[in-house]
């Protein structure tokens, strides 16, 4: 099914309400609300284009919305509600949090904060915690066997609530972490896709913040005061490669700016022909056709790049 855009994306150029207009002028606070204002316009515009993009809500679907209590997941069930209330098609909400009987977990807060909200919500009681701890010695990680456990709790749950769609709120910032974990310490071009099929093939998991900036996300959550519930009641470590690749990705931004952009754009400008990979692109039965072709491959010429942050007139060379 062939989805409009025109009303899962609102465009960039639609004018502030006249009072914030007409009052941003006016002092510090008015100006931080209009940009509060224009932050959630940015994150329903970003999270309405990955859905139309990658065709991730269809008419009728029941999207099993997976809170965890975190920032990301908080601020995905926001704009997923705010996106209900005018998209094209018409698709359920049900938020799902797994409470995993994590020492110290506050369970009253999502009940009351969906509650509030007036979200339909499910909380699945199972202690994946004690099977954990029992099963995992001293010491090593517990993520493994945990997000396993974690991961045939949620599908399961999805079956029983005749959910269509499972939602998870990883962002951009996860998806670029995630491609350069698999490049540094697994040896594969792979990052974490904006939807798939789950690997029991029963299920369609979809990504639908893929697009947004952890950034925003990081300001987003603390205007809108989400009653966050920290992720570290578990007591594991957490992992050493994906910090360092976290902060080489934090350092880029801060020293190279438009690099995190260019990167994450990249991924969805795949060049199978100018990779490695024989499996994606048939190098052994390669032969020349004899058709020139202007947009053909040029061999010998060096690349031009444009220099980020500059007009796209300049251009920095490399020799190959
Ligand atoms: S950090 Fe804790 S809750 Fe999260 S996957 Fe690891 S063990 Fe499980």
């Amino acid at each position: 099914m062939v989805m409009e855009t025109t009303s899962w994306v609102e465009p960039d150029t639609a004018p502030l309400p006249a009072g914030h207009a007409e009052a941003a002028a006016a002092g510090a606070r008015l100006k931080i609300e209009r940009e509060h204002h224009k932050r959630e316009k940015r994150l329903c515009r970003l999270v309405g284009q990955a859905i139309v993009d990658y065709n991730m809500i269809e008419e009728g679907d029941k999207v099993m919305v997976c809170v965890s209590g975190g920032k990301d997941s908080y601020a995905m069930l926001d704009i997923l509600q705010k996106l209900q209330a005018r998209a094209p098609v018409r698709f359920e909400l049900i938020a799902v949090n797994l409470d995993q009987k994590q020492p110290g977990f506050p369970e009253h807060v999502l009940p009351q904060y969906l509650s509030e909200r007036g979200v339909p919500f499910h909380i699945e009681n199972q202690d994946t915690y004690s099977i954990v701890k029992r099963l995992i010695p001293e010491g090593k990680t517990l993520c493994s066997l945990c997000s396993r456990l974690r991961r045939g709790i949620l599908y399961r749950v999805a079956d029983e609530l005749g959910a269509t769609k499972i939602a998870l709120g990883h962002h951009r910032d996860d998806i670029l972490q995630t491609f350069f974990l698999n490049m540094f310490f697994g040896g594969k071009l792979k990052g974490m896709p904006p939807k798939l099929v789950s690997d029991d093939g029963r299920h369609v998991v979809i990504r639908p913040m893929a697009l947004v900036a952890e950034k925003d996300l990081v300001r987003w959550a603390a205007y809108r005061q989400y009653p966050i519930i920290p992720c570290t009641l578990c007591g594991s470590q957490v992992n050493l490669q994906r910090k360092q690749v976290a902060a080489m990705l934090q350092d880029w931004e801060k020293h190279h700016p438009g690099r995190i952009e260019s990167m994450f754009t990249a991924l969805q400008n795949v060049v199978p022909s100018h990779l490695m990979d024989g499996t994606r692109h048939d190098f052994k039965g390669l032969t020349a056709t004899g058709t020139p072709d202007a947009d053909g491959d040029k061999a010998f010429d060096t690349e031009e790049f444009p220099t980020p942050g500059l007009p796209s007139m300049q251009v920095v060379r490399f020799d190959s």
